[in-house]
């Protein structure tokens, strides 16, 4: 029987088809008589379930994933990772203590080779090691083989895995945890994979369920549709088709609204996300989160890595490229880096109030932007900049090291140095920090979750996390006033640039540049190309005068016209 559900819109597009639920089951690994020979007969598996998923990889074209799985699925072989775990069992371990153990030592031994090949195959070590471990302990493994087109069903998805999906294979997905700027939704909408969040009692309610359609621009979901709601999911795609190829006629076009210029960039996290930015003529990137080349993986990338991936975006695009310190902590953590625990990770040691302890590693990513700089226009921007302190300490360090570099005989750019405005207190100090440095970028997603008190990643919090909130809308405004008052420019780099009614206020109050994903750098550009002379005095008026989030977005709908 046909169910519907309600849950969180994270990445547009409808999606339908059948249901593959993901169980996030303990792993308890249980004891046994024979340790050695379960951990033999669980390598096997291993291997054989690894290739199984090289091979699905495959046949989806995915051919840089298949690669891995199969260099995965020879290590699963290797006698190494057993020998050394019964090194341990014969000191007296247990069988999960000893893998766990014999894992951790095999990935400090490989991340500690010079080689950066063998280096990165510490990463994998790890997640062998999980994938046995699931074997031995009977429990199933996260994203399994699919064998069919399929719409993913789980209590919770991690922004590693979710950057690992097919879009071949994954449909969409549906989670019952997360926010619509988490992490994981950002990541859907760049591989352009809809997914809908925050369902409440989504594992309780579809237990049984076998098919599943839902729209991810209005967070509508049908467990088992009928006939009639199939139908109507199946015309909003072929409506949405026809939107999209209207927005396609805007690819590559400059756009204006209301006579000012705007100009639109991508927001990347990879080098796979540079080519999707290209293939939509994005006109550069306004946010590199490069801390995602940082995550999932058990040592950082090198200076040389970062240096290759760096001078890749800038030579991609003519200008306009801004790569942005690693921003790790919040929902973004490293293992590697071994920081202490937090109680509240959103307000604790993240993004810029991390690189004193971790200088090495900033040092590292400096030195690689600078290098990089010298081939093509690259700017450098601070996260979670709160006070001008910051500012100044991170300028000093930046200058210090490009004074070594230059001492040494490397060639350097002078990328410009921006912070991100996107901690209320920098919002309001937005006078102050202009004078520090080249440009603001405004992050309405932190922007939003700490001016409204409200996680960002809080399924039940979505409501309050609207970044058209007035309090929100005042502190954009003050932070596009200040940069104007002192000639830096001004961008908008947080989802909310992709959502048409806000990317009409942003150019409103007068941000000059907005950064979106890649899949919807054409729709804002039909968006504002499509607005008639006069509109943006209108949307000024609705910003002063709207009390709520909901009124303002009532009253610049009205005025607006929808691409
Ligand atoms: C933001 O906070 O709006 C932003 C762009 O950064 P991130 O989403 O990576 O925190
Ligand atoms: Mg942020």
């Amino acid at each position: 029987m046909s169910r519907t559900l309600t849950g969180l819109a994270a990445s547009p597009g409808v999606a339908s088809g059948p249901i593959v639920r993901i169980e996030t089951e303990e792993i308890v690994v249980p004891a046994t008589a024979d340790p050695k020979g379960a951990l033999a007969a669980a390598a096997v598996r291993a291997q054989q379930h690894l290739a199984a998923l090289a091979k699905q990889a495959e046949a989806a074209g995915n051919s840089e994933g298949a690669e891995v799985l199969r260099a995965q699925a020879l290590m699963a072989e290797d006698p190494m990772l057993q020998d050394q775990t019964e090194e341990h069992l014969d000191q007296g371990q247990d069988l999960d203590q000893a893998l766990r153990e014999a894992g951790s030592e095999l990935q400090t031994m490989l991340a500690s080779l010079p080689d950066p090949y063998l280096a990165a195959r510490a990463a994998d070590v790890g997640e062998i090691v999980d994938v046995v471990r699931r074997e031995l302990a009977g429990v199933g493994h996260g994203v399994d083989v699919i064998e069919q087109p399929s719409v993913l069903v789980a209590h919770e998805l991690t922004a590693a895995t979710t950057a690992t999906l097919d879009p071949n294979v994954v449909l969409g997905f549906v989670t019952e945890t997360g926010g619509a700027t988490s992490h994981v939704a950002i990541i859907a909408r760049s591989l352009g994979v809809p997914a809908v969040v925050g369902v409440a009692d989504l594992m309780e309610t579809s237990a049984g369920a076998e098919r599943i359609a839902f729209d991810g621009s209005s967070g509508e979901i049908a467990l088992d549709p009928d006939e009639a709601e199939a139908d109507a999911f199946a015309e909003r795609a072929v409506a949405q088709a026809e939107r999209e190829a209207h927005h396609a006629t805007f690819q590559g076009q400059s756009v204006s609204v209301d006579g000012k210029s705007m100009v639109v960039c991508a927001n990347v996290g990879s080098p796979a996300d540079i080519e999707r930015a290209v293939a939509v003529a994005a006109e550069g990137v306004g946010l590199y989160r490069t801390e995602f080349l940082f995550l999932d993986r058990a040592a950082p990338p090198t200076e040389d890595e970062q240096y290759e991936i760096y001078r890749g975006a800038a030579e991609a695009f003519e200008q306009h490229v801004v790569l942005r310190a690693f921003d790790i902590g919040g929902d973004k953590p490293a293992e590697y880096l071994d920081l202490p625990e937090e109680e509240n990770p959103f307000l604790g040691q993240r993004g810029v109030r991390l690189y004193e302890d971790v200088d090495d590693l900033f040092a590292s990513q400096v030195r690689a932007v600078l290098r990089a700089s010298a081939h093509g226009d690259l700017g450098f921007m601070i996260p979670m900049v709160a006070t001008v302190e910051e500012v100044r300490t991170i300028r000093g360090r930046i200058d210090a090291l490009a004074g070594e570099l230059t001492a040494a005989g490397t060639p350097i750019g002078t990328p410009a140095i921006g912070v991100m405005i996107e901690v209320p207190s920098a919002a309001l100090i937005a006078d102050s920090l202009a004078p520090e440095v080249d440009f603001f970028s405004i992050g309405t997603n932190d922007l939003t979750q700490y001016t409204m008190a409200a996680d960002r990643g809080h399924a039940r919090l979505g409501a309050l996390h609207d970044p058209l909130h007035p309090g929100v809308v005042a502190l954009c405004r003050a932070t596009a006033e200040a940069g104007l008052r002192h000639g830096i420019p001004v961008s908008v780099c947080g989802e909310a640039a992709a959502d048409p009614v806000a990317a009409l206020v942003f150019s409103a109050i007068g941000v000059s540049k907005l950064s979106v994903g890649a899949n919807s750098v054409n729709q804002i550009k039909a968006t504002l190309a499509g607005q008639r002379e006069g509109v943006l005095d209108q949307v000024a008026e609705a910003c002063k005068t709207g009390t709520t989030a909901a009124e303002i977005r009532a009253s610049v709908a009205a005025v607006m016209t929808v691409a």
